[in-house]
């Protein structure tokens, strides 16, 4: 084997994960001699491994076990079904388990629950659920994809008929039952991660009333708080009514089967059905009472060959704690890793040389017609980290102004002192999903801020602008990196007035629309002949409405010998947040 072009990992104890069988030395191909892999879950992870590794080898016995009714369903769009976006309900059911048997020769056991697994056996203890049956299955090698599971906190009343949670189809049409006996009724969403905001925008769109509970200052805990205010504020917007710093203490029984929601606040709403959705923890137990080691986030931990603590067992997908691509260990329960992890745990079994180059935390989310996403570390985990960093902001337009349609992306960039890109964040009506994905990418291939400025991307009207808005980001995070000084909406929310001085640089009607408080007001163009005004003791924070017209002035007055900083992202920035904090309850005041 060592002389095998396509296997480089001979080593004894690799040789469980090559092939079901024999490599065939000429061709780096499996061999007959069919090994059994066994794969507990038939979701995004379960289905993906064992189609993938079928397409690898003829000859594998490949047994697919899953405990509910369907396999390989949607559930990325079960929220979408539940808002009419998605009409059909099979449209959700992307394959079956007789689709598989033909296609793929692979032994789909739906409603069989695995019990445990006896690894020194290489086992595992199987209930049908239909016939009631217990049996034994022995395996070669074992591939874990038994997701994630959502929270049900221990609040009184959690366990009532119309407080939902929602992982599976029979989740969501016991959800479609209850909003269809309550057209034009009211729901509570408890929880703003990805799944509570597309339940509010889907329950929004089946015309209920929708309130959002949730406890934290914010939602989308992946964004900054400045970029989430921007969401807080659409969602407001929207009509939804948005609770932050809010939990739920009880559920109790209403009239006419409603629901009442005993709020901490002291606030009381009546519903006529709740969503839980506060989190999701990994499926482990199997793999805990197997004694595979769980990782410090409570994931199956595997290596960078997605292997567990048992080289005969692998796990992939929400259920797996992966290497970080940024070093660590990450859990990302989201569809595509799971997908690429179950892939590449297949691949491996296939005998082809891969490995996982670690999970970066890409995500992307649909909010009433805006969209927020994001890839790497946000602010708070580059704080914990204790890693150096700098951060802009900006506002650019998804395709050019003269071009019908535009809309402004607000696009936030993390870099280390040496230009590597570590994380960024995007939130626009439109055009959102390709700059994060241009950004995510150049994050995995370790791209820096002047790679981000150099990448020649398309353009045309409808499309972009020759500058595009990742263009843009770069030019200013480039700027950032040779000296020039940006400070944002917590530095001048707390400024000192004594040592700096706050200078509006835009149009007199900009301003009759709105300002910062005690800021001077000298617009751009009449800069060069008034900078007899401007105090030279004092440090000039200028800005403008999103930092690109308050760049320039920094440059003249740098040029004259003032110290001077910019405000990033502009007044759009610092008013989404001065706008959201309204909304803070006075009481508890606003932490910043
Ligand atoms: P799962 O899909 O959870 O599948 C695990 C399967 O294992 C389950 O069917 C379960 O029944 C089975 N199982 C567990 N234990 C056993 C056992 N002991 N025996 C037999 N079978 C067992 N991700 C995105 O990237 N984008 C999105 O837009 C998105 N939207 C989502 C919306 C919703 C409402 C939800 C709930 C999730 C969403 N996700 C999204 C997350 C995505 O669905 C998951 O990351 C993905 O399904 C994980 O796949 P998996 O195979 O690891 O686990």
């Amino acid at each position: 084997m060592n002389g095998n072009r396509f296997w480089p990992f001979p080593s004894e104890s690799d040789s469980v994960l090559c092939p079901v069988g024999v490599l065939d030395r000429d061709r780096g191909l499996p061999t007959a001699g069919g090994r059994r892999i066994v794969i507990v879950g038939g979701v995004a992870g379960g289905a993906t491994a064992a189609t993938r590794l079928r397409r690898l080898d003829e000859y594998a016995e490949i047994i697919l076990l899953e405990r509910g009714d369907t396999i390989s369903h949607a559930t990325c769009g079960l929220p979408y079904y539940l808002g009419g976006v998605i009409e059909r309900r099979e449209s959700l059911l992307l394959q079956n388990p007789d689709s598989l048997r033909r296609r793929y020769r692979i032994d789909v056991r739906v409603r069989h629950e695995v019990l445990r697994i006896l690894r020194d056996a290489r086992e595992v203890e199987v209930r049908n659920l239909q016939s009631g049956e217990i049996y034994h299955l022995g395996y070669d090698h074992l591939i874990l994809a038994t997701g994630a599971a959502p929270v049900r906190p221990s609040i009184p009343g959690a366990d009532l008929d119309r407080v939902f949670t929602l992982r599976s189809l029979p989740d969501i049409d016991r959800i479609m039952r209850a909003a269809t006996a309550s057209p034009g009724g009211r729901a509570a969403v408890v929880g703003g991660g990805f799944i509570g905001l597309e339940m509010a925008e889907n329950l929004a769109r089946r015309g209920l009333q929708v309130t959002l509970i949730e406890a934290a200052d914010q939602v989308l805990p992946p964004l900054d708080r400045e970029m989430a205010a921007l969401v807080h504020n659409h969602l407001r917007q929207n009509g939804i009514d948005l609770r932050l710093r809010e939990t739920v203490t009880a559920f109790e029984p209403g009239d006419k089967g409603s629901l009442v929601l005993c709020l901490r606040s002291g606030a009381i709403l009546s519903a006529d059905l709740a969503i839980l959705a506060v989190g999701i923890r990994p499926e482990v137990q199997l793999a805990a009472e197997a004694g595979l080691a769980l990782g410090p986030r409570g994931g199956v931990l595997v290596d960078e060959n997605l292997r567990t603590s048992d080289p005969h067992i692998s796990a992939v997908g929400d259920v797996a704690e992966v290497p970080g691509l940024q070093g660590g260990t990450a859990w990302v329960p989201l569809a595509g890793p799971a997908s690429r992890q179950a892939r590449l745990t297949a691949d491996r079994l296939g005998g082809l040389p891969v490995r996982y180059r670690g999970a970066q935390g890409t995500g992307i989310v649909q909010i009433l017609g805006l969209t927020a996403a994001f890839t790497g570390r946000n602010e708070a985990a580059l704080r914990n980290q204790g890693l150096p960093f700098h951060s802009v902001i900006i506002t650019a337009n998804s395709h050019v102004g003269y071009y019908p349609g535009a809309c402004p992306i607000t696009l936030k960039l993390h870099f280390a002192p040496d230009g590597k890109i570590l994380g960024a964040q995007a939130v626009g009506a439109d055009g959102v999903d390709k700059r994060m994905d241009v950004l995510a990418t150049a994050l995995r291939l370790g791209a820096t801020v002047d790679d981000l400025a150099d990448l020649e991307l398309c353009y045309a009207p409808p499309y972009s602008s020759p500058k595009d808005p990742v263009n843009i980001l770069g030019y200013v995070a480039g700027n950032v990196l040779r000296g020039e000084r940006m400070v944002d909406w917590r530095q001048v929310m707390s400024r000192d007035p004594a040592s700096t001085v706050l200078l509006d640089v835009r149009e007199e009607s900009e301003r009759q629309a709105d300002r910062i408080e005690g800021s001077i007001h000298i617009p751009l163009n009449q800069l060069r002949e008034r900078l007899s005004e401007l105090p030279r003791d004092r440090e000039i924070i200028v800005y403008c409405a999103v930092g690109l017209r308050g760049h320039i002035a920094l440059r003249i007055l740098e040029q004259n010998g003032f110290r001077v900083a910019n405000l990033s992202g502009g007044l759009r920035i610092y008013a989404a947040v001065r706008e959201d904090m309204k909304h803070t309850d006075p009481a508890v005041g606003y932490c910043m």
